[in-house]
């Protein structure tokens, strides 16, 4: 043993995607990719990143249109720029910076995800993350739920000097966060300020990624991870070592691998052919229920 065996080492760095429009409102660079190698980063299934960018002042509705999920759970986080949704469960709500919407999808939900109407009439920057978190099959067919996490409500560590963690699920530095998950998972806005510096705690045998949004950051001082970057870790190890010269932001994600078949299909995620076969069923019939009209 030397004396670096308690870090995750990096595995593999991510560089670049490129960019595909998800309806007409959201410039995403896919990093992870539900049919990729779900072992690998198990229990999350996708991770979209969209943006930066710039949208010029509009009264139109950009976004995407009723569409289903079933099998998992999506996560949205807003850092720049405000989503509209509604879902046939009767949720709905506006997800504006610094919060966090976490909806369970699980047996069916149909929902419309479309920029803020204020935002949209004031144009600007926009940066949005989605994931796609996988549900253990005895929950897949669970009853939907929706989690409203306001910014005020997510736990803000002060990163003694160097910068901010923002606690959105799992535990950090003591703090908890508000995020109910179903299997264990951290969930953390990681901000460095220039010449700032942190370690990170995490559990061996769990699946860790890091997506840089902002800046450089030094990982391990082993690599270099740049805005739109996604770094992988080993399962092993218990700490991450970061570092940043000029001062970065970035997401990290961890969760305990569900050790259980994927079988994706578009917006549905279940464990068997059989399975797709009935959501694609059961939607069509709308057993996932309607949206109002608006
Ligand atoms: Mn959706």
């Amino acid at each position: 043993m030397n004396e670096l065996s308690n870090m995750k080492s990096v595995t593999n760095v991510i560089r670049s995607r490129p960019v595909h429009w998800v309806g007409d409102g959201f410039p995403v660079r896919q990093m992870i990719s539900p049919g990729d190698a779900p072992q690998a980063t198990s229990p999350f299934l996708l991770l979209d990143y969209a943006g930066p960018h710039d949208f010029p002042p509009s009264n139109a509705r950009r976004g995407v249109g009723e569409h289903p999920h079933r099998g998992f759970e999506t996560v949205t986080l807003a850092y720049q720029g405000q989503v509209d949704h509604r879902d046939s469960a009767g949720h709905a709500g506006s997800i504006r910076p610094g919060d966090v919407q976490w909806m369970t999808a699980a047996s069916g939900v149909v929902h419309e995800e479309f920029h803020g109407l204020d935002y949209a009439r004031q144009g600007g920057t926009f940066e949005m993350v989605q994931l796609w978190v996988n549900l253990p099959a005895a929950h897949k067919m669970d009853e939907p739920r929706y989690q409203a996490l306001a910014k005020e409500t997510i736990p803000v560590v002060d990163l003694a000097n160097s910068g901010t963690l923002r606690v959105i699920a799992g535990e950090a530095f003591g703090k908890e966060g508000p995020a109910q998950t179903f299997t264990p998972i951290n969930l953390w806005d990681v901000t460095l300020e220039a010449g700032g510096e942190t370690t990170l705690a995490l559990p061996r045998h769990s699946n860790t990624l890091l997506l840089v949004r902002s800046g450089v950051l030094r990982v391990n001082d082993t690599d270099s991870v740049a805005a739109a970057e996604l770094a992988h870790f080993e399962h092993g190890g218990t700490e991450i070592h970061l570092a940043s010269e000029e001062g970065a932001e970035a997401l990290l994600l961890n969760g305990q691998p569900i050790d259980e078949p994927v079988v994706s299909h578009g917006p549905f995620v279940m464990n068997s052919d059989e399975e797709i076969r009935q959501a694609i069923r059961d939607h069509e019939n709308g057993h996932m229920g309607r949206l109002e009209p608006a």
